[in-house]
């Protein structure tokens, strides 16, 4: 497994945490570099790029906000409610392990 994190726009390396951004495009999470992921929103692929960072402070918000979700609903009459409230946790935790666990903070 690679150990470099490469962005998806210039396709140089990332090497700092804070300079990361993780987001779904067409449902794939990609990396960018903070300042080339504004510019791809801007561009044509901001059509297609969620405009929701997955690592940001309002991704780790939703993060816990989908877990206490897919929880609660887990043991009521509407577990398929949980089943689609995990999809953004499989995202997120996907972005943890494939590109920020890389990087120093
Ligand atoms: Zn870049």
């Amino acid at each position: 497994m690679s150990k470099a994190v490469y962005c998806e726009k210039c396709s140089k390396e990332i090497k700092f945490r804070g300079d990361l951004v993780t987001a779904t495009l067409f449902f794939v999470i990609v990396a960018y570099h903070e300042d080339c992921y504004v510019k791809d929103l801007k561009g044509f692929r901001g059509l297609f790029l969620d405009n929701q960072p997955l690592n940001g402070f309002l991704g780790n918000f939703l993060f816990v906000a989908a877990v206490l979700v897919s929880i609660g609903f887990a043991f009521g009459s509407m577990k398929w409610v949980s089943i689609i409230a995990l999809l953004p946790v499989l995202y997120r935790i996907y972005s943890y392990f494939r590109f920020e666990r890389k990087l120093e903070k």
